[in-house]
């Protein structure tokens, strides 16, 4: 016999991952036949959490996201089910051209094994090091390593330098370092376990037709015309009055199911709650509840990122291409840049491109120091030297994200087994959103789902 649903359900949180969450959270319910009263409970008064499209003068400005890749598929399916399938565009070819900066030159990022082997980017001996990566036994059993430790493991260090740290700074912005390789790439962990080798892994995909034989275009960005704030406007419309916004919850209390209280005095009861809030927020309101539950919550850190928005004139914009990162080792105030015109249609006036640059992160943080008008100069100073945009921009805007991107440093499996392990004496609680199981739109839609068909018992 089916599992008896809770009645109502309390989401605290209304980013994609509560947003999500709830709408799947309805849509079990209403396929089973049952009845549930789901409520979103959002601090700001608007939803989207970090993932929200702004139009400005012509132009369309992601505020973090500017897409989702297809392979996972949950996206795509939740796009569907919430009734925007019709808007979703894939980037057009340029998205395939990808540069890194190398001895201050924009050069063109390996796209290949054979290219990556190859790339007069790395000294001869950093190209048969990385050749040589297909006879690195893989690590079985091994404690939990960093990214960086990984790179050099299979890569040797001059390769890690060079492509595994921007592969980090386009995933996360964070430090190799610290992070936790398997928690920030779980996939390619498993491509070492399963072909002992990512070269090989890689070179088989290829002939496989890559990580999504079923998916089409598994690799190819992907977004609404409208930008990714769509998603979660059609969202909210489709969950009408379960959205309550302006009401930010300061503690979550268990009474038999749980109540939640306001910042203004008022509550809130469920059956079950989710929440669904960034780390430190969560940590905060589950103190009095259960104090090791928050301090393991509250121990997982973020940076912060300045999205750097300028539009140009066309004519000033020669590069053709889905953008560029900057290694550290190069000691450049910005991370890099997307080249959003290249990418979608629509993103800017006619006669305009439009350009995101992100700065900060994890180890670059005292750029984010200066003030707006600041970061647009040294902005506009670096695109000049590496891009050669000397014009002026038509449109400025500057987007910051204090706590940006949650960072799965080593150790953050373990911490997800305490986690767990706590919150199995809270029965009806539940946690969900980018701190715990992926930073990216796919991974916590993903995380949401899975989320909603255990409260819901499927
Ligand atoms: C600059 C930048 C670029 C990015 N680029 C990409 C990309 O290209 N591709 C990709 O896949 N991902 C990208 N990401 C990551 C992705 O955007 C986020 O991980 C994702 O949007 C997080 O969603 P979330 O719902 O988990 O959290 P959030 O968006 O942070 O939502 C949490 C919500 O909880 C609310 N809240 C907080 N405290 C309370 C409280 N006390 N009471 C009630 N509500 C509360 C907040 O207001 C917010 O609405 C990027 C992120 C950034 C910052």
């Amino acid at each position: 016999m089916a599992q008896r649903i809770p009645q109502k359900v309390l989401v605290v949180g209304g980013g994609i991952s509560g947003l999500a969450t709830a709408f799947e959270m309805q849509r079990l319910a209403r396929e089973r036949g049952e009845s549930l009263i789901v409520e979103v409970l959002e601090a700001e008064p608007w939803v989207g959490g970090k993932l929200r499209s702004r139009r400005h003068e012509g132009f369309l400005i992601e505020e973090s996201a500017n897409g989702w890749l297809r392979a996972s598929g949950a996206t795509d399916a939740l796009c569907e089910a919430a009734g925007v399938g019709p808007s979703i565009v894939q980037a057009g070819e340029a998205a395939g051209h990808r540069y890194l900066v190398a001895k201050g030159k924009l050069r063109a990022l390996p796209q290949s094994p054979f290219q990556l082997a190859t790339s007069d980017l790395l000294s001869l001996a950093g190209r048969v090091r990385v050749a040589k990566e297909r006879f690195v036994p893989a690590a079985v059993g091994q404690d939990d390593e960093s990214v960086a430790a990984f790179g050099r493991r299979r890569f040797g260090p001059e390769a890690t330098e060079l492509f595994i740290d921007p592969l980090v700074t386009g995933a996360c912005a964070g430090d190799p370092e610290r992070l936790s390789f398997s928690a920030c790439f779980p996939k390619l962990a498993a491509l070492e376990r399963t072909h002992g080798s990512l070269i090989k892994a890689m070179m088989a995909g290829r002939k496989a037709g890559v990580d999504g034989a079923s998916v089409p275009d598994a690799r190819r960005l992907t977004s609404l015309t409208g930008g990714m704030g769509g998603l979660c406007e059609a969202l909210r419309s489709a969950l009408g009055d379960s959205v309550r916004c302006g009401g930010r919850v300061v503690r979550v209390e268990r009474m038999g199911g749980y109540r939640v209280h306001f910042a203004d005095g008022t509550t809130a009861v469920g059956d079950a709650v989710v929440v669904a809030a960034p780390a430190e927020a969560a940590a905060r309101m589950l103190a009095s509840l259960d104090d090791s539950l928050a301090r393991e919550i509250g121990a997982i850190s973020y940076n912060a990122v300045a999205v750097v928005a300028l539009g140009f004139p066309e004519e000033a914009v020669k590069l053709k291409g889905f953008g560029f990162i900057a290694p550290h080792r190069e000691r450049r105030f910005m991370l890099g840049t997307l080249f959003e015109t290249n990418l979608f249609a629509g993103r800017a006036k006619a006669g305009y491109v439009l350009t995101r640059t992100m700065v900060g992160g994890t180890r670059r943080r005292e750029a984010l120091e200066a003030t707006d008008d600041e970061l647009v100069t040294s902005v506009r100073n670096e695109l000049a030297d590496l891009a050669n945009i000397l014009a002026r921009p038509a449109l400025t805007q500057v987007i910051r994200h204090p706590r940006a991107i949650a960072q799965y440093e080593v150790g953050h499996a373990a911490r997800l087994g305490r986690i767990d392990g706590r919150l199995a004496n809270h029965p009806g609680l539940y946690l969900t959103g980018g701190a715990y199981r992926g930073v990216s739109v796919n991974d916590c839609v993903a995380d949401a789902t899975a989320t909603a068909r255990r409260v819901i018992g499927v």
